[in-house]
């Protein structure tokens, strides 16, 4: 275990964003995950970004996936949860972002499956209904994606993501894929064709954060 999640585990809960104690996520820095805004990647349509992959918002969605923080999912979860109405009305199925399986393991389990089924509960509050199909998934011999370029991103995950067959969304119900993070937009991309390719259209893309 890194040092820093044996310090986060003794530590009082402090701020994800801006280290204030005695809360997971402030006020002030959850404004940084805001209304949706529209994100242009080539070949990649009606994808929308709730805040930059910096400051606040980039530490949160780091502490959560990397050091453990994993209450922050409920956070995540309500932020896209208050974005999805101006992107979709109406009854929709959520489909996380699969990681690898090492990397799942690394974590604790597939973390934007867990900020899906926070963001489903939050929607469900408010009346509407909403849904977790973890319809993707990862082949494990897909490499790390950190350091490739565009092309090499793309290449990586086209052909290693396959749709789970024991995970089908409901026909006629909206699907929207759930990200942490657009960057080049590959990773959203393969997910988008593979999830076509067996007949289910997407009809947004909703992330965390857009970088670049
Ligand atoms: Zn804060």
């Amino acid at each position: 275990m890194r040092s820093s999640r044996v310090l986060d585990l003794i530590l009082p809960q402090r701020c994800a964003g801006c280290a204030t104690p005695l809360t997971a996520w402030c006020p002030t820095c959850a404004r940084s995950l805001g209304a949706p805004v529209p994100v242009a990647r080539p070949g990649l349509t009606s994808a929308y970004a709730l805040g930059r992959y910096e400051g606040a918002a980039r530490r949160a969605v780091l502490a959560y996936k990397e050091r453990g923080r994993r209450e922050l999912a409920t956070h995540l979860g309500a932020a896209l949860a208050a974005a999805l109405p101006s992107i979709r009305a109406g009854p929709v199925v959520l489909i996380p972002a699969p990681s690898r399986p090492t990397a799942a393991r690394a974590r604790g389990g597939q973390h934007m499956a867990a900020v899906a089924h926070r963001c489903a509960a939050a929607v469900r509050a408010t009346g509407q209904w909403a849904s977790v199909v973890p319809a993707l998934r990862l082949d494990p011999r897909a490499a790390d994606s950190v350091g490739l370029d565009a092309p090499a991103r793309a290449a990586n995950l086209l052909g290693r993501l396959r749709p789970d067959p024991r995970h089908r969304p409901p026909p006629d119900i909206p699907a929207v894929l759930l990200d942490d993070v657009i960057t080049t937009g590959a990773t959203a991309t393969a997910c988008v064709s593979a999830l076509r390719s067996t007949g289910v259209p997407v009809a947004a893309v909703l992330a965390l954060t857009t970088a670049g």
